[in-house]
């Protein structure tokens, strides 16, 4: 996706450890009319699948899951990190690593919020070792759910996640692939 890509190029900033920051229009700060158009994309990718709910997680995932949802017209839910009060006692739950705070968290989804009927389209913001991806693909799978494809606004494809995802079979597609951020430079695959 063009747009997406200068954009990256614009106002991406390389941190160490191969992080990607992009706070000024979708970590932190939202810039709605590019997410408008990265909804729309997302929409157009995964049309005719017969998509029944959305997936994605706390909290980068839900702005973009939104506006995907307002194009497809269907419910975004997002996974929970925290089990809190408010939550029903009964959730589809998996466990997920992440590389960058070296911790393992756990995700959950009420169990009235998906269950075998659903079409079940993830996305996310970014991909990086996969495992955000796999945890939220357990839920599905717990819940006896179908799930119809992953749908990542920038994925880092020198690091392990699209290649997990693939060979599991996951329809993975993404809009910006980065080839590597060596030196603060950001090159794309494609
Ligand atoms: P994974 O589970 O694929 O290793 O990592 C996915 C999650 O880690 C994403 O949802 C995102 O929150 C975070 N993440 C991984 N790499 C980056 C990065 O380069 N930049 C930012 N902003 N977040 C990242």
């Amino acid at each position: 996706m063009e747009l997406l890509k200068k954009r990256i190029l614009e106002d991406g900033r390389v941190e160490e450890g191969n992080i990607l920051k992009v706070d000024n229009f979708l970590n932190h700060q939202l810039d709605i009319e590019l997410l408008d158009a990265i909804g729309k994309e997302f929409a157009k990718l995964f049309a005719d699948l017969g998509i029944t709910r959305i997936l994605t997680i706390e909290a980068s995932g839900i702005a973009i899951a939104s506006l995907t949802a307002l194009q497809m017209k269907v419910p975004v839910v997002f996974a929970k990190k925290t089990q809190s009060r408010n939550l029903d006692k009964d959730t589809w739950d998996a466990e997920v690593f992440s590389f960058t705070k070296d911790t393992t968290y756990s995700v959950r989804v009420s169990k009235r919020y998906m269950d075998s009927n659903d079409k079940v389209l993830i996305i996310d913001d970014f991909l990086a070792n996969g495992q955000a991806c796999v945890g939220l693909k357990k839920i599905v799978e717990n819940a006896g759910a179908e799930l119809m494809g992953v749908g990542i606004v920038i994925e880092k494809s020198f690091q392990k996640g699209a290649s997990i995802l693939e060979e599991a079979g996951v329809n993975l597609k993404s809009l910006a692939r980065l080839a590597s951020i060596h030196d603060g430079q950001i090159e794309f695959v494609d």
